[in-house]
């Protein structure tokens, strides 16, 4: 082979009973492989060719090989450069979806007012149980910013209480998560060390066997 060549990872395995050889081209960016079986002799301009008719970039080292997708987004930027601009798009959509566009007029302002005289206590205790901004809105049909803004003004914020029973309600959710994990972590060591006797076990009868 000449030093000019390129040659390719040569892989082994059995076909139809037979050992064969093959040629492995890597993608130098991605980790998309290709893999040519020439059949009888295995030879590397045959395997570059191969790959290049499939569509790939053999370069003068394996770093520079390029599958046909990457060489898809060199060639083709803009179908690189164009996923951007779609998720803008996207997050302006969301963004226009969770901003009412319609205004708090004094008939919404009434109707929250007087929800909120329903559900919300005092300063101290805040909501009634199971009431929140977000309730309240869905409730009416408007925006949550609406009753945040309305609450804030004319009733008071979110009492402590609310805000220290909303992060204990998270803690038993993670402390849940953790059990769990615990759980599942004795259970996998206890199977461990009953192989692990198992093993010491079959060692001391295979080794008297032995004597
Ligand atoms: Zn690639």
């Amino acid at each position: 082979m000449r030093s000019s060549e390129r040659s390719f990872t040569q892989i082994k395995d059995i076909h139809r009973g037979r050992p064969r050889l093959g040629n492995v081209v890597q993608c130098g960016k991605c980790d998309a492989k290709k893999t040519h079986w020439p059949g009888s002799g295995i030879n590397p301009i045959l395997s570059k060719k191969f790959f290049v008719r499939l569509g790939w970039a053999i370069g003068k080292g394996p770093r520079a090989d390029r599958c046909p997708d990457c060489l898809q987004n060199i060639t083709n930027p803009s179908a690189a450069t164009s996923k951007p601009p779609v998720k803008i798009q996207e997050a302006q959509k969301m963004t226009a979806s969770t901003q009412d566009p319609r205004k708090l007029g004094r008939d919404e302002r009434r109707l929250i007012f007087a929800k909120l005289e329903d559900v919300y206590v005092d300063e101290k205790t805040g909501y009634a149980m199971g009431w929140t901004d977000q309730k309240v809105a869905d409730d009416l049909g408007v925006p949550r910013a609406w009753v945040t803004t309305i609450r804030d003004e004319n009733f008071g914020s979110l009492a402590a209480n609310a805000e220290v029973s909303k992060d204990m309600e998270e803690l038993h959710q993670i402390k849940a998560l953790v059990n769990s994990g615990v759980e599942f972590v004795e259970k996998e060591l206890a199977s461990l060390k009953k192989a692990q006797r198992q093993v010491v076990a079959m060692e001391s009868r295979l080794s008297k066997a032995l004597q």
